[in-house]
């Protein structure tokens, strides 16, 4: 784009969001450049500057973003959703330039209905906020991600995110009623206002875990609960893996704790030891079980009864309470990886009968051919019919190519060896993180020909391509 062109348009979309919102500074280009993808930042650690945007642009509401969309779409320039850059998988860089539209303006609560049970918020909205309010009176949110200060309900939406209380709970498209959505070609549209119903398609759906390729979520309706009457915490110790996956099947099928979280022996001696204080070789597995105070009892007798059967040892509550205090620590500088580590969560998730196969298929395959690259692993979402596993590689030192283009090629490697892995067993290419510019390649591979489906909705929903390009795998 000539600079006259470029001219142009700027002044056409200080005119639809203020001149005060569009920002051409090299600091706020900068700024949003980086998310919390290991190779963005290892670029930008290495002396290498990641693709910027033209323009940041921050729209206060659906109607300014409606604007511009328009005018993006009339030049055909890519528009990339910024939340809070704290995803994990590039989803907010913009790789291919053009504008950067920044949700923080639109973070306001507009209603807090406890008749509905719901928060109505703008998405830029930090999801601590919302906890903020929901605790003000009485409630909670219930969703308890370790990014809660750090990321946006828009955010959490368009990655499909989840929290650590997510078995009783649920994932995000659990707790979302409506949302306002701005179309590609600047259409604001609403979802039904109930999240479940026979009327077509859910179009809460299509837009969940969508990355911002389909359009920009700009109001959203988050569930709120009532705080539990009684929260007890229990740590146990199995001895082996396939005690630990048959304790917690056998459990889901009885109720729903809200935390369930089983620890890996490499990750038990490691961080749980570190952090929690368990000192004794084997998987830890914590337990929280909350509601009514006498379902609770009764839930806890069940619950010991079960994991006595797979010879899991009793730890009490002590371990469990500790967890719950750090549940957000362990992310923190310090106990989190962080550079000059290389590091990747591979999350999946698969049927009982495929997650504990694909946790020792990845953990092969990567110690094998990776030898180099440390494996732990935790799995911390649990359904009745199936789990999610949080597995990790981790490459440090030496073993850590220095030549910024290596240590991509060496990142890619390894997380193209786990993802096929745990396609070929039947695992999901992710489970929470989302996809984005890092694996959008495997897209394919998960979906075959039902890619289409995809393909489909995009170009009819954005036929210029100007939403997110390259993110996906669209
Ligand atoms: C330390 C740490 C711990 C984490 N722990 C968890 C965890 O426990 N659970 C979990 O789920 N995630 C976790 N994450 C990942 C991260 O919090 C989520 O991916 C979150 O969704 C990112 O939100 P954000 O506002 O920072 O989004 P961004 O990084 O700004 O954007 C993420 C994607 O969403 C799109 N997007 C953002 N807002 C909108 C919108 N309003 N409309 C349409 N598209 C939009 C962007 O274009 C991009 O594709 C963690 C991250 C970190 C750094």
């Amino acid at each position: 784009m000539t600079d006259f062109l470029f001219t142009m348009v700027l002044s056409e979309l200080e005119d639809a969001v203020g001149r005060e919102n569009c920002s051409t500074r090299e600091i706020d280009k900068v700024a949003h450049s980086v998310d919390y993808f290991w190779l963005s930042r290892m670029w930008a650690d290495r002396g290498y500057r990641m693709p910027e945007a033209d323009v940041v642009v921050s729209p206060k509401d659906a109607k300014e973003t409606s604007a511009v969309l328009k005018i993006a779409n009339y030049y055909k320039i890519p528009v990339v959703v910024w939340g809070a850059g704290g995803g994990t998988q590039g989803g907010a860089i913009p790789v291919a330039g053009g504008i950067v539209l920044d949700t923080k303006r639109m973070n306001a609560i507009h209603d807090f209905n406890e008749q509905g049970m719901y928060i109505e918020c703008g998405t830029g909205a930090i999801y601590k906020h919302l906890e903020w309010e929901a605790n003000q009176r009485g409630y909670a949110t219930m969703h308890y991600p370790s990014s809660l200060t750090c990321s946006t309900v828009g955010g959490f939406l368009a990655h499909r995110g989840i929290g650590v209380s997510s078995t009783k709970y649920g994932k995000i498209d659990d707790m979302v009623l409506q949302m306002e959505v701005v179309l590609p070609n600047g259409d604001i549209i609403y979802t039904s206002p109930a999240p479940k119903h026979a009327a077509g398609p859910d179009l809460n759906q299509i837009f969940i875990g969508s990355e911002g390729t389909l359009g920009v979520i700009t109001k959203a309706q988050m569930r709120i609960f009532e705080q539990p009457e009684s929260r007890k915490f229990r740590g146990f110790l199995f001895h082996n893996m396939t005690d630990a996956f048959n304790a917690g099947r056998e459990l889901l099928q009885k109720f729903k704790p809200s935390v369930m979280r089983l620890y890996d022996e490499a990750e038990t001696s490691s961080l749980i030891k570190k952090i929690v204080g368990v000192a004794k070789p084997g998987a830890f597995m914590n337990i929280a079980i909350e509601g009514v105070a006498e379902l609770v009892e009764v839930e806890e007798k069940i619950l010991l009864s079960t994991f006595a059967k797979y010879g899991a040892e009793d730890l009490g509550s002590e371990y469990g309470e500790k967890w719950w205090k750090e549940k957000i620590t362990f992310f923190y500088p310090g106990n989190m990886m962080d550079l000059p580590q290389m590091f990747g969560t591979m999350d999946s998730i698969a049927p009982y009968g495929k997650i504990e196969k694909i946790y020792w298929e990845m953990k092969k395959a990567i110690e094998t051919n990776f030898p180099q690259a440390k494996f732990i692993a935790h799995f911390s979402h649990w359904y009745e019919w199936g789990a999610m596993i949080y597995d990790r590689f981790i490459v440090e030192g030496k073993d850590v190519p220095t030549d910024p283009h290596e240590a991509l090629r060496l990142h890619n490697d390894i997380w193209n060896l786990g993802v096929r892995t745990a396609i070929q067993h039947g695992g999901v290419v992710n489970d929470h993180h989302g996809v984005g510019i890092k694996l959008g390649r495997l897209m394919k591979e998960q979906y075959g020909s039902a890619m289409q489906v995809f393909y489909g909705l995009k170009k009819e929903l954005d036929p210029n391509g100007i939403m997110n390009p390259f993110k996906l795998g669209l």
